[in-house]
């Protein structure tokens, strides 16, 4: 049962650690039941990682994926399995020997049009359809281990029904990243395919890796990823000639007003010290030739904040400015703000109740509860929507590498060191465990 690749995975960041001196006596550890299960299947949920990641599939495209979930939990004799959920997800039902609440764990399946550069011996060779054209794809978001570590979950708390008061969620989402413009991410289309319309559990969990210590797990309470917002200007004027400007209307100055009125507005006109935000414009086209001043312009770009309210301001601020700017030039504007993906944040009470449990699964790697805010939107910010979530980060840097210098996600070397995964596998057991007792019927 506990030959040696299992073993060697759960203990060999713990023993560098001790090496390194940064060993507390007292770090916490999982009950020896739930350790021995989840060393048990340690083994497989490493070669899941690698034949998913040998196989990565685009948003909305994870059939293959899907098929192993699916065929996964019905062979653990799950109570319910239902597939094509919002496209390719999969929801299955784990109902314990006792009843309870529902509680709901999530993990996403797809990747991204990325060439892989890992050099890993099990290195993506595949190409996908994105937008029409042909791309490779490659697990560059660690989903990958996401989908893995959930199935190893499944496993373990499968074999615990007894030990289990209420039901257990386990959502296996599409298209995290979104797909094509005008998709929907896979959240939202999960949703809107009744997700939660017969079964509401009472809180949601998610865990997500990302270049840090092995092990180390990374959460806050409140706003924790940010929200983000679509951004688009599309000006109209006066078309004339470069050299007669006071003909028409000058769209290319009006336009880098525009820019540095939008920065302006983030630096000057919100509460950095409450929250930071971040208006970017990414594309911005107009004109053909040097001697015409064109008769439109258009930018795209993005708002992020960490705070719904700060986001509403910002969009009244940002009319106004460019509203007044397009007067002051005599040209028209119009301003939309579309694809908002709300802020993802921790419910401080669900994160305090479940914080043993994460100490438990991190072991000596320990928990870092205040860690920073992060750029990067999530569209379990959706779920959120609907019930209490919890999302965390893991730390997965390869051994021997500098976090700090770690390929990050989306990266075409982006890698993880699989000693996490057996970690994931733990903290999805322990805080089901853990919420489920605490909220179990009397
Ligand atoms: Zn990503
Ligand atoms: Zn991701």
């Amino acid at each position: 049962m506990f030959h040696f690749p299992a073993l060697s995975l759960v203990l060999l960041p713990c023993l560098a650690l001790a090496w390194s001196g940064a060993v507390r006596a007292e770090a916490p550890a999982p009950p020896p039941d739930v350790s021995a299960r989840v060393a048990a299947v340690a083994p497989q949920v490493r070669e899941w990682r690698r034949d998913i990641h040998s196989h990565p599939e685009l948003a909305n495209e994870e059939r293959r994926t899907a098929t192993l979930v699916a065929a996964h939990l019905r062979r653990l004799g799950f109570d319910e399995v239902r597939t094509g959920v919002g496209r390719t997800g999969v929801v299955g039902l784990l109902r314990g020997a006792r009843p309870g609440a529902i509680l709901a764990l999530r993990a996403d399946m797809d990747a991204l049009p990325i060439r892989e550069a890992t050099g890993l011996p099990f290195a993506s060779q595949a190409t996908g359809l994105f937008d029409g054209h042909e791309v490779p794809v490659m697990h560059g978001c660690g989903h990958d281990a996401h989908t893995a570590m959930l199935m190893g979950a499944a496993t373990v708390l499968a074999g615990m029904r007894d030990r289990i008061s209420g039901t257990i969620m386990f959502i296996f989402q599409p298209a995290e990243e979104g797909g094509p413009p005008n998709m929907v991410s896979g959240a939202r289309a999960m949703l809107a395919d009744g997700l939660f319309a017969r079964e509401k559990p009472s809180a949601i969990l998610a865990l997500h890796v990302e270049p840090g210590p092995v092990g180390q797990i990374q959460v806050r309470p409140g706003p924790f990823l940010a929200g983000s917002t679509d951004l688009s200007i599309d000006l109209t004027g006066r078309q004339t000639h470069a050299g007669r400007p006071w003909e028409g209307t000058d769209l290319i100055n009006l336009s880098a007003d525009i820019v540095k009125s939008l920065t302006t507005i983030s630096a000057r006109r919100l509460d950095l010290v409450a929250y930071p935000n971040v208006i970017s414009v990414g594309s911005l086209k107009a004109g053909l030739r040097k001697n015409i001043l064109p008769g439109t312009a258009e930018m795209r770009g993005i708002i992020r904040t960490f705070d719904q309210d700060q986001q509403a301001s910002i969009q009244a601020l940002i009319r106004t400015s460019i509203d007044g700017l397009a007067q002051s030039y005599g040209a028209q504007a119009r301003v939309s703000f579309t694809d908002s993906t709300p802020v993802t944040r921790n419910d401080p009470k669900l994160l305090d109740s479940l914080m043993p449990a994460l100490r438990a699964a991190a072991g000596v790697a320990g928990v870092d509860p205040n860690s920073r805010l992060r750029g990067a939107a999530e569209d379990f910010s959706f779920l959120e929507q609907e019930i209490p979530g919890l999302y965390y980060i893991l730390g997965s840097t390869p051994a021997g590498i500098d976090p700090a210098q770690a390929p990050t996600n989306h990266s075409d070397r982006f890698d993880i060191d699989e000693a996490v995964l057996p970690v994931g596998v733990t903290a999805h057991v322990l805080s089901a465990l853990a919420f489920l007792d605490a909220h179990h019927a009397p």
